[in-house]
């Protein structure tokens, strides 16, 4: 049996409103090439200087990820040429700001723990666009934008792993505030190296670049290790090598044989003195961490008993758990609040296409949906309804339900009458159900709820339609 080996090497974008070592603006929508200076093109004679506020980022960042930070880490040149990157080198760390994290995950066997082998800042490489008449342009606005790079030990051995880590990091990146993280920015980039054996010993890996979504990190992991068996089955040799997806073919191409480290000559940047990290600046960064994905996680399956895809729902967007919590404090009941958000309020969001923060429902509008029902006063469809119908407009419940008259009858007379009259106009349907035939009972229930506007209480419906065709 072989067995996959993968590790993950993510760059996420700082959050900062200049670049790592000048002071050029960071815009992700600004024209070409008009937020550079000498600094980031890399002039002969220029000076960098660090930013700071990039580096308690990243000290957060550390953190959330329970790493141990370096007091003391050092910028270095990583030299290479390529055109999207005009200074020849990148200014990354030879001694990484931290070491030895972790990301906790929940696996069908339980909590796993993925190790984080270092994490370091530096900067990044300007953009590339090929056109098809075989003309490339560089845009170098997003030349010296700080990165976070976040490396795993290779400790993950499956394609689903690899998700769930990239999610929880992702959440953890948003949690703390230091990046959007958004892939289609490019703001999250993630290269997964993989690699299978049949022993203990690590085979030999490929790095897989060139991934725009997680759907694709999946789909390329899956790919690479079947590939490698394959080729070792037949008597082959893994080569070691960088390969790009293909998201049209939906393959692993080769892009280049892999250089050792020794290539990129790395040297210590002389231009900048060793990054000295104080107590001040660790425990400062420590007060703005808020309660983590997992940590909230736990505690939401615990505190509410609530399922586990449930909770993974919740803490996908630290806003939806408050908003959640908050529906709860207000008096909304666990079950409705958690139906109402994962399925009505998702479901309004997707089909929508709109953002959670375009939503006018409150946690008070579910408060006041769960006591309208609970006093019936309303039943559980004509909430949902209304859910759809305030949900970017936000009237108050209270005012909705009278403007449309949708309190709830309940008045048996009303009821009755109204059965009395579906039963006269389905005189076949009554005939077939008094032989027995029993799924016809649902059909009159719709019925009669269809007259009523749905506003008729369900149970008393059914109760009466038993009693009434009982006595025929
Ligand atoms: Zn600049």
């Amino acid at each position: 049996m072989y067995k996959a080996t993968i590790g993950i090497e993510v760059h996420s974008q700082i959050k900062t409103r200049s670049k790592m070592f000048c002071g050029c603006k960071v815009e992700f929508l600004s024209a070409p090439n008009t937020n550079i200076c000498s600094i980031c093109m890399g002039e002969p004679g220029v000076l960098p200087y660090t930013n700071e506020k990039a580096i308690l980022l990243a000290i957060r960042a550390a953190l959330a990820l329970n790493a141990q930070i370096n007091k003391k880490s050092v910028f270095a040149r990583k030299n290479y040429y390529y055109p999207d990157l005009t200074k020849g080198y990148q200014i990354t760390q030879s001694v990484p700001l931290a070491e030895n994290g972790y990301v906790v995950i929940n696996t069908e066997n339980g909590e796993k723990k993925i190790t984080i082998h270092r994490i370091h800042i530096e900067e990044d490489t300007g953009k590339l666009f090929h056109t098809n008449d075989k003309v490339s342009m560089i845009d170098f606005n997003r030349s010296g934008v700080p990165l976070l790079e976040i490396v795993t030990d290779p400790v993950i051995e499956n394609e689903k792993e690899a998700i769930s880590y990239l999610k929880r990091l992702r959440q953890i990146i948003r949690y703390i505030d230091i990046s959007g993280a958004d892939m289609e920015k490019g703001q999250f980039r993630c290269e997964p190296n993989i690699s299978v054996s049949k022993d203990n010993r690590r085979g030999i890996k490929t790095e897989v670049k060139n991934l725009n979504s997680l759907k694709a990190v999946e789909k390329a992991i899956k790919y690479e290790i079947e590939r490698q068996i394959t080729i070792l089955e037949k008597g082959g040799k893994i080569i070691q090598q960088t390969m790009l997806w293909d998201e049209k073919e939906q393959v692993t191409k080769t892009m280049r044989s892999k250089e050792g480290i020794a290539e990129y000559r790395y040297f210590k940047e002389p231009d900048l003195i060793p990054l000295i990290i104080t107590n001040e600046m660790i425990n400062e960064q420590k007060e703005l961490i808020p309660e983590l994905p997992q940590s909230k996680f736990n505690r939401l399956v615990k505190e509410y008993n609530i399922g586990i895809n449930e909770a993974e729902i919740l803490i996908d967007n630290p806003r939806l758990s408050n908003y959640f919590e908050k529906s709860i404090e207000k008096g909304c009941g666990i079950k409705e609040s958690l139906g109402w958000i994962t399925t009505d309020i998702m479901g309004i969001l997707n089909k929508s296409e709109k953002k959670f923060s375009y939503l006018k429902i409150t946690p008070q509008h579910l408060a006041d949906l769960y006591k309208y029902i609970e006093n019936k006063i309303i039943n559980m469809n004509i909430a949902k309804n209304i859910l759809h119908e305030i949900a970017f407009t936000g009237e108050p419940v209270d005012k909705y339900i009278k403007s449309k008259n949708l309190i709830q009858i309940t008045d048996t007379k009303s009821i009755e009458k109204i059965i009395d009259e579906i039963l006269e106009e389905n005189p076949t349907e009554v005939k077939r159900y008094l032989k027995g035939n029993n799924k016809l009972f649902g059909f009159f229930v719709g019925q009669a709820m269809k007259k009523m506007g749905g506003k008729a209480n369900p149970t008393i419906v059914n109760k009466l339609l038993k009693d009434i065709l009982n006595r025929r």
